[in-house]
């Protein structure tokens, strides 16, 4: 039997598929104008979507040396560093087959710090405010910027994000001081100085304005429809403690949201003094937390209790004795196949490198000897920062410690290529974390290291 609705769903589903064909087609061809027609905001194909063979439009427009088209997919937000099974960027498609041009179109389109950031920056890694701390104790200075008309507050409630209720382009809903200023006015919340500059993301409720915003955050307590009206202010509270709803942010805003989740959520969890136990008041813009009882030992000497926290974490891609396989494994609470790199936090007193070795091995029974740094990654949940590492076994027996995982294995490149290319949603097979996470970035770098088409 099928009904009505089984008919028009495989109708709509065999439209999709032949607008994807056309889509494809045309960016094999160089065709900007169909391109155009079938893909963007108000059409059904994502620009990032892949053909059977997982690779991308962008990829294809590289293969076949289509300037003006990967430039219009570029311009139109296409992802610059999604690879096809093999482990190929488009960029490096098209210098294989070299296409000159398309090489230099993507190169000037990255931005232009990546000339003098050679640097991979992860996602939570971007940044743009200068965060002015040398200025942080100038309280004249930054309550004069509190109440200015280009100000822009950044707003949590219980550390939930504030964020545009657009779905189909989530972002920052920032507000003015005009907008929050009775808010705040009416109870003692948590206000932050985030620094200056320009963060622009998808808000266009929000003026294009000079580079010179000064930027806050403010985390809201016990709050109602009534006390912030967040629906005329157009705008939802998402993220509650948890990262998924944080990674659908433009990546020019992941940088700004992390810098404020960590240090809203340190005050939030550090009211009272760690040296003796009472009350502290909020200092320096945000950045420093002093006892109120002035003979406290806190107001003597170094103390970092008076300082945000950060907790490192070491993360570890590790790479057979071989070179032809990586060590990946999964805890209980992950999603069915996902497995990831080993990771765990740095103990007092140790460096970086021994972390990595110790964790992988009580994790895994695997030996790590040498061990090459690639890149960190802000990590808001509350304040960890993640320290990526490519680590290479000295053993490869496996003996996993079943307290803190449920399996660890070694994977081939085609395999970990094939789930980077597959993405998160894939019906069968390996499941890795999303490129958000820098445990992507790990597995891409290593499949990316001796890759050829
Ligand atoms: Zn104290």
């Amino acid at each position: 039997m099928t009904s009505k609705d089984d008919v028009s769903n495989l109708q709509a589903s065999n439209a999709q598929n032949e607008m994807l064909a056309r889509f494809f087609r045309a960016a094999s061809d160089g065709d900007v104008g169909t391109i155009r027609r079938t893909s963007g905001l108000f059409n059904s194909v994502d620009i990032d979507e892949r053909n059977s063979n997982s690779w991308s439009a962008l990829m294809l427009a590289s293969r076949n040396g289509h300037k003006e088209t990967v430039d219009h997919l570029l311009n139109s937000g296409a992802d610059s560093t999604l690879m096809n099974k093999s482990g190929q960027t488009a960029r490096q498609i098209a210098s294989f087959w070299n296409h000159d041009s398309v090489v230099a179109t993507i190169d000037k389109f990255l931005s232009p710090k990546s000339k003098t950031r050679l640097e991979h920056v992860n996602y939570f890694g971007t940044n743009s405010a200068d965060r002015q701390s040398y200025r942080r104790k100038d309280v004249e200075y930054v309550e004069s910027l509190k109440c200015q008309k280009s100000t822009k507050y950044i707003v949590f409630s219980d550390l939930q994000l504030f964020r545009s209720n657009d779905n189909r382009r989530p972002s920052i809903r920032f507000l003015s001081y005009d907008q929050v200023k009775d808010i705040l006015a009416n109870a003692n919340h948590d206000i932050i100085y985030i620094g200056n500059g320009c963060i622009t993301g998808n808000d266009t409720a929000v003026e294009s304005e000079a580079s010179n915003t000064a930027y806050f955050a403010v985390n809201l307590k016990d709050i109602n429809e009534e006390k912030f009206p967040s629906e005329s202010l157009k705008g939802e509270f998402i993220g509650k403690g948890y990262a998924p709803t944080l990674m659908l942010l433009p990546k020019e805003e992941a940088g700004v949201v992390a810098q404020a989740r960590s240090v809203l959520a340190w005050h939030d969890r550090y009211r009272f003094c760690p040296t003796c136990g009472t009350e502290t008041n909020i200092a320096e813009s945000g950045y420093k937390r002093i006892c109120k009882d002035a003979d406290c030992r806190s107001h003597q000497g170094v103390h970092n209790t008076c300082f945000p926290r950060i907790d490192p974490v070491a993360i570890v891609l590790v790479i057979s004795s071989d070179g032809k396989k990586c060590l990946l494994g999964r805890q209980r609470r992950f999603p069915p196949r996902m497995y990831s790199c080993l990771a765990g936090f740095m103990e007092p007193g140790e460096s970086i490198e021994d972390a990595a070795r110790r964790e992988v091995f009580e994790e895994s029974g695997v030996k790590v000897g040498r061990l090459e740094y690639h890149s960190s990654q802000p990590w808001p949940f509350p304040g960890q920062l993640m320290i990526g590492l490519i680590g290479h076994a000295i053993t490869d027996d496996i003996e996993v410690d079943q307290v803190e995982l449920e399996d660890a294995k070694w994977f081939t490149k085609v395999e970990v290529a094939e789930a980077l290319a597959a993405g998160f949603k894939r019906s069968e097979g390996l499941i890795v974390p999303p490129k958000h996470a820098i445990a992507h970035q790990l597995q891409k770098s290593w499949v990316q290291m001796s890759s050829n088409l």
